[in-house]
Formats: C-alpha cells, sequence, structure tokens
C-alpha cells in the first residue's frame, strides 16, 4: 500500500475539538464496512443523533446510539472523537480517563508479505535491532512454513507471530500443524473473518495459542470466543470494536479469562495512532502492540507531535486528550472531500427511530 484514503472525523464542542478517524477501508476486504457506507451512516443517522446536545460522558453518548445495529467502525469513529474533545474538556490525558497504568507501551512491527524470504530476514533482523519487542510475519498459504522458519532461526530469542488474515481453512490443517511445530508465541486469526467455531476446532487441535482479531467486534464476542476456546488472546482495534468503552470490556473480559490482549493497528495516521496508544496504557495489554513509528507508514503525517519509537516502547503523548493536533495546513492539500454536518440544520436532530 502507497497511499490511504480514510475518513477523519473532527467533533467540536465547548470551544474545543475531539478528533479520531474512521479504520473502514473503501472495500469492505477486511470487515464489513466501507467508506462510503460510513460517510452516509454518520451524515443521514448517527450524527444528527448526538449533535447539538449535552453529553456527560461517553456511556450517555453511546448509550443513545446502542439501538444501531453493527458499524462498530463507523460508531468508534463518533465514540473515539468524542472522548478527545470529553477528556480535553476534563483536563485529562485519555489514557487517565480510560484507567491506564503506563506512560509508555511496548511495541512489536508487523512486516507485510515480502518479494523474497531472504528480503523478510534481513527486514525481521534490521526491525529486531531497532528494538521492536516481536516480530509479526504476514502469512497466507504459500507463504508461511519456510519464511516463519527462516526468521525463527535467524532470532530464536524474539517472539515471533503470524496473522493470516483468515486465508486458510480447516482443509489446511497440515500447513497449519506445521506452523504449530515452530515456536510461534500466537498465530492471529488463521480461518474465516467470522467464524468462531472452526477457530475451536482448530485451538483443540494446536498448541500454539490463537488469537482473534477479524472475529471479536464487541465484549461479547470476546465472551464467546474465550468461553468456547476459540483463541487464548485477542487483538483489540478500538476503531473494529466500537470505541474505547467497549475495547475496555474486551480487555476486561479477556482478563477475567487470563488471557492477554495487545492493541492491533489499522494503518492509521498519527490521529488513529495516539488513540491506540493510550488504549495500549490498560493493565492487560501484556503483549506488544502494532503502534510502530509513524515514520513507518507516512512519508508525513498529519498531525504536529511525532510519534515514534525508541528502544521498543512508545511513549504516550503527553498532553490532555489524546495529546496530538492536526497539522491543517497540510491535512488541506490532502483533503479530498469535506462535509460539515451542522446540528442546527438537522431536522428532528435527536433521537433515531
Ligand atoms: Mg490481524
Amino acid at each position: 500500500m502507497t497511499d490511504k484514503t480514510f475518513l477523519l472525523l473532527r467533533l467540536f464542542g465547548e470551544g474545543l475539538e475531539g478528533v479520531a478517524e474512521g479504520v473502514m477501508d473503501a472495500r469492505p476486504m477486511y470487515r464489513e464496512e466501507t467508506i462510503s457506507g460510513a460517510l452516509a451512516l454518520l451524515q443521514e443517522t448517527v450524527l444528527p443523533a448526538v449533535l447539538g446536545r449535552d453529553w456527560a460522558n461517553p456511556e450517555q453518548l453511546m448509550a443513545h446510539l446502542a439501538h444501531l445495529r453493527g458499524n462498530r467502525m463507523t460508531l468508534a469513529t463518533v465514540e473515539m472523537a468524542f472522548w478527545d474533545l470529553w477528556t480535553r474538556s476534563l483536563g485529562l490525558p485519555l489514557s487517565t480517563a480510560l484507567g491506564g497504568v503506563r506512560d509508555e507501551v511496548a511495541v512489536g512491527v508487523s512486516l507485510g508479505i515480502q518479494s523474497s524470504v531472504e528480503a523478510t530476514v534481513d527486514s525481521a533482523v534490521q526491525h529486531a535491532g531497532l528494538g521492536y519487542r516481536r516480530i509479526k510475519l504476514k502469512i497466507e498459504p504459500g507463504w508461511d512454513v519456510a519464511v516463519v522458519r527462516a526468521v525463527k532461526a535467524a532470532l530464536p530469542d524474539l517472539p515471533v507471530t503470524v496473522d493470516a488474515n483468515a486465508s486458510y481453512s480447516l482443509a489446511d490443517l497440515n500447513t497449519l500443524r506445521q506452523l504449530d511445530g515452530l515456536g510461534l508465541d500466537y498465530m492471529e486469526q488463521p480461518l474465516a473473518w467470522d467464524d468462531m467455531r472452526d477457530h475451536a476446532k482448530l485451538q483443540a487441535l494446536m498448541q500454539t495459542p490463537l488469537c482473534l482479531d477479524e472475529c471479536i467486534t464487541t465484549a461479547q464476542d470476546a465472551r464467546k470466543a474465550l468461553e468456547t476456546g476459540a483463541c487464548r488472546l485477542i487483538n483489540i482495534k478500538v476503531g473494529r470494536v466500537g470505541g474505547h468503552l467497549e475495547a475496555r470490556r474486551i480487555h476486561d473480559v479477556a482478563a477475567a479469562f487470563s488471557a492477554p490482549v495487545w492493541c492491533g493497528g489499522m494503518l492509521e495516521s498519527g490521529v488513529g495512532r495516539a488513540h491506540n496508544i493510550h488504549l495500549a496504557t490498560l493493565a492487560n495489554f501484556t503483549k506488544p502492540g502494532d503502534t510502530s513509528s509513524s515514520s513507518r507508514y507516512w512519508a508525513r503525517d498529519i498531525i504536529q507531535e511525532p510519534l515514534e519509537t525508541a528502544g521498543g516502547v512508545m511513549t504516550v503523548p503527553s498532553g490532555v486528550g489524546t495529546g496530538v493536533s492536526l497539522d491543517l495546513p497540510f491535512l488541506d492539500t490532502l483533503t479530498r472531500l469535506k462535509m460539515y454536518v451542522d446540528p442546527a440544520s438537522q431536522p428532528a436532530a435527536g433521537s433515531p427511530a
């Protein structure tokens, strides 16, 4: 990927601004939501229901939207922007308001599918040298056992994980069993994006812990996955699960099952990256997350503050809210479409039927 289009929401209130980005793609190739669908839902339904009203806290705001089904990424965009706005109004860092317990978070690196095994090993060794705490390799059928074996041989002491992004099925059991013997820290989402049952079948046959990503969008999903043995840890992406409140519930459910969680990423700009970093300060985020340096992803970020890792840790941005602010002149040069939703112009703003 060499460029990215995403939705950025700026919420205004009490002379302050809260910002968040949507993690849905242009096409539904990760989960089912899309940018154009999200824009329509925000403009027609979600924003008219919340703008121009007083909200005491994110819980109250989200209770007002609780009747809307699915669309967790769209809801997360509003919820996260409100958290930023609300914590700025309180004069608190987002991590403090969430109940975070640390001011820096451990990070790993996620390596996409490369041109060759050698190139992958080189990249893994280079990132290990930069201090990253784990190497995650994207795999798919035909690009799996050989590359994992080579990276493990080069870096025997560093945790190595794989993420299959739902590209295998139980018909691939032979390959999955070979991966099981390679000492992986965990294997992420090998089977279908919406199939917990087959993950439970697979976990029963594997030593390597399974980690679910795409399958989990609510705390109830997390409870069912852990209860049925579909996974032993969870990749929490706040933008996937409806925002910080649900992310924290998933974190708490996992803790009740003694299952670790870690903070994944969706190739966010500094806006979403900052939200992720604050969330990852909660106690049960005990595995290194994907919140690596902004400069790994962007020639130039849209925020003013640098978000860079050093020695395998990312320092939580200081200051109130997310602690980051938009580089508005630069953002203007990148903006393809602007939509204003003004509470005063909304017919019957308030309760959606
Ligand atoms: Mg994943």
